[in-house]
């Protein structure tokens, strides 16, 4: 499929008028559309809601809109829970789904009414030891161990990570919580990330389907919610086929009216906890070309790094790049991408078949909505970009301002140096 920016350079020129590149910019039309399916995908399921994945994008303007689709917010720490609970999100609609969790982040999330998602056995002892109680409403996060495959494809490979109750911790734990007077019981599992087929949340709803009637039958357990998290992944490559969000509710209810309704418990609310494909495809790394390099390649000099979009560095990820304004320029050169830090990794793409590439051009680089801004750095003391949002009427709106030295220093703010420092 081909990838198109949501930006044109005619719009981009009009913007760095007030907004200097580099910046993210989101596409509000995009991420409305997408969460408007999701929410149809699973009206089948009336306990059923996402909480969108903040750490993906923690910008309380993009999460409001959200809202507007029922989202609640799932997250992974403190600050992120000040986030929601700042934003006025009801804590019955914050999922907290963190691990090795600090004692304060569970007294924290208890205080604000989060549900809490347990990431280990041990933690049960933990948590009733930091708040006091155990809350009527807890949820455990499951690891079956192995390797998790679709139809002999292995997808991921839970045995090797870090999260989560093994199966025998999952149904002691449920006992022992019953026995402290835990009333309601969730179920949570992340097995696979980014994953680009229909299948995934299917296959994981089957496996914990049939673990919740087990659960409930040797337990006794009254399981409230089932929790499929993330991982549903989008088409980075234009040569991916993205996932129908419509297929994908409905093969989690066929799953769902096997096995789940003839064991009684047609009751059971679906959560979800999606970042990536809530808004990856909805927002760009817009940058400006500044230098070309001809050595023993040829190099597109930027004004993003790696601080900006780190994925590309740091997991070799694949992150398609428009010029803009030559969209339909034949694709016959091939340059690396890249960014100022002094890191070799620092390349926003390596050997890529790109127009011919002039100083001042501006780059969209897609799909940085999600684990993008987020996953931000303040490496080689540069600074973190600006965020923009281009409403559906075509006027943008800054939801984010760039850091600025001032920023960067802050933590030096008690210090004679600080004094020192001249800001013009
Ligand atoms: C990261 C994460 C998510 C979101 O993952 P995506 O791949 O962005 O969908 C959801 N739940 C938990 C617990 C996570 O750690």
């Amino acid at each position: 499929m081909k990838k198109e920016a949501f930006v044109t350079k005619e719009l981009i020129e009009e913007i760095v008028k007030t907004y200097p590149t580099p910046f993210h910019i989101y596409d509000e039309k995009g991420i409305r559309a997408n969460a408007k399916a999701l929410r149809e995908a699973f009206a089948w399921n009336p306990g059923y809601k996402e909480f969108f994945a903040v750490k993906a994008t923690p910008n309380p303007f993009l999460i409001d809109i959200l809202r507007e689709y029922g989202c609640g917010c799932d997250c992974s720490s403190r600050t992120e829970l000040m986030l929601s609970h700042a934003m006025g999100v009801k804590g019955e609609d914050i999922m907290f789904s963190s691990n090795d969790t600090p004692a304060e982040e569970f007294a924290y999330a208890a205080k604000i009414g989060a549900t809490i998602n347990l990431d280990d056995f041990t933690h049960i002892a933990f948590l009733e030891e930091t708040i006091g109680y155990l809350p009527k409403t807890l949820s455990c996060r499951y690891n079956p161990g192995g390797y998790f495959s679709i139809s002999n494809n292995i997808m991921d490979n839970p045995g090797d990570a870090k999260y989560g109750f093994t199966t025998e911790q999952l149904f002691e734990g449920f006992k022992i919580l019953k026995q402290k007077g835990v009333e309601n019981f969730g179920i949570h599992a992340f097995l696979a990330s980014n994953t680009v087929t229909n299948e995934y949340y299917p296959t994981l709803a089957r496996k914990l389907f049939e673990t919740a009637v087990k659960l409930k039958e040797e337990t006794g357990a009254h399981i409230t919610f089932i929790n499929l998290s993330g991982g549903i992944g989008v088409p980075y490559r234009p040569d991916q086929e993205p996932n129908d969000i419509l297929v994908i509710g409905e093969g989690v209810r066929k799953v769902y009216e096997e096995i789940l309704v003839p064991a009684g418990m047609g009751d059971v609310a679906i959560y979800t906890e999606l970042g990536r494909f809530m808004m990856a495809p909805y927002g760009h790394l817009v940058t400006k070309v500044l230098h070309e390099k001809h050595t023993y390649k040829e190099y597109i000099g930027v004004d993003a790094c790696a601080v900006n979009l780190m994925r590309p560095a740091m997991y070799g990820a694949y992150h398609h790049i428009t010029v803009l304004g030559k969209e339909d320029a034949p694709c016959d050169h091939v340059y690396d991408v890249t960014g100022s830090l002094c890191e070799n990794n620092d390349k926003f793409a390596i050997d890529r078949e790109l127009p011919e590439i002039e100083i001042g051009d501006y780059l969209a680089i897609h799909d940085t909505g999600a684990h993008g801004y987020a996953m931000g750095y303040n490496y080689n003391g540069k600074l973190k970009s600006a965020e923009l949002l281009l409403h559906e009427d075509g006027s943008v709106e800054l939801i984010r301002r760039a850091e600025t030295p001032r920023d960067y220093f802050a933590t030096f703010d008690c210090f004679d140096i600080f004094k020192q420092i001249d800001f013009e």
